[in-house]
């Protein structure tokens, strides 16, 4: 068994804006937010917000409402759609709640595409209230990066998938934007990959000393650019599996230098498609 498990953080990532913003705005409690903002950590923020707008009379269907009308690139939804046909294991690693994430999910038709969502708790209450809880529940995840939030620590999530991949004999492709994914991509092995989103937090850290993360970096802008990207990867996934698993004696940089000019090994990638790559 081989293949890819592919990680994707969510706001600005999957969807163009940060989910947490795009419901405040769009509901009219945008200063109150600002208000609020430099009293508490943003997870609890985003909770007594939930509570906010429920005093206000705004209801969780507003709320959904709100995250439905959330702009998403057609092309980072055929990325992940492609990604799936293509036998990746597709993953959400989010900083921001359950609830939030499955609602624009679901509405875009891509809830199917992951097999798991990792990000912070919410539930409903009695009074139709959404609560929003941290995904490290207090004192916290102690992690040393120094780019986490106190609420969640996706390098200590993601270790767990790693170790999956491993048994899998699976390579990782993590995307991001934000600071909080650049714990995350300081764990990926060298024969894993990151895509950090050009010009965001993530890549200004990224920046600041590459030597820091040893997967192969290939960063993206826009969907077009993320689809064409992530595509590119997930293929020569397939082809280096395909190489192994026949046991071709190919050096590394050959491989990489066959596999490579991402047109080449992705537009004829249909062929290499029957060796089995769903399990
Ligand atoms: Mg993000
Ligand atoms: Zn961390």
């Amino acid at each position: 068994m081989a293949g890819t498990i592919v990680v994707f953080d969510f706001d600005k990532t999957i969807i163009d804006v940060d989910s947490d913003n795009w419901v405040v705005d769009t509901l009219g409690f945008t200063d109150l937010f600002d208000r609020l903002l430099p009293t508490m950590p943003w997870n609890a923020l985003m909770d007594t917000m939930m509570g906010e707008l429920h005093s206000h009379g705004k209801t969780l269907g507003d709320v959904a409402d709100a995250l439905r009308s959330a702009p998403i690139d057609a092309r980072a939804v055929a990325a992940i759609r492609a990604a799936y046909a293509l036998g990746c294991d597709l993953r959400v690693l989010s900083d921001a709640n359950a609830f939030f994430i499955e609602t624009i999910l679901e509405h875009h038709g891509l809830r199917g595409c992951f097999s798991e969502i990792n990000t912070n708790p919410s539930v409903v209450d009695a009074n139709g209230r959404l609560r929003i809880g941290p995904y490290h529940a207090a004192p916290g995840h102690g992690c040393g990066v120094g780019t986490c939030p106190p609420n969640m620590c996706k390098g200590l999530v993601l270790d767990r998938i790693l170790r999956e991949a491993a048994e899998g004999r699976k390579r990782v492709i993590y995307l991001g934007d934000g600071r909080g994914d650049y714990c995350p991509m300081l764990r990926l092995a060298r024969e894993d990959f990151v895509m950090p989103r050009r010009g965001y937090p993530v890549w200004d850290l990224i920046c600041e000393d590459p030597a820091r993360v040893q997967a192969e970096v290939h960063a993206w802008a826009d969907g077009a650019e993320m689809e064409a990207t992530l595509l590119g990867l997930v293929r020569r996934v397939l082809v280096e599996d395909a190489a192994a698993a026949a046991m071709l004696p190919a050096p590394l940089d050959c491989k990489l230098e066959s596999s490579m000019p991402g047109g080449a090994a992705a537009q004829d990638g249909m062929p290499i498609m029957p060796l089995g790559v769903k399990n």
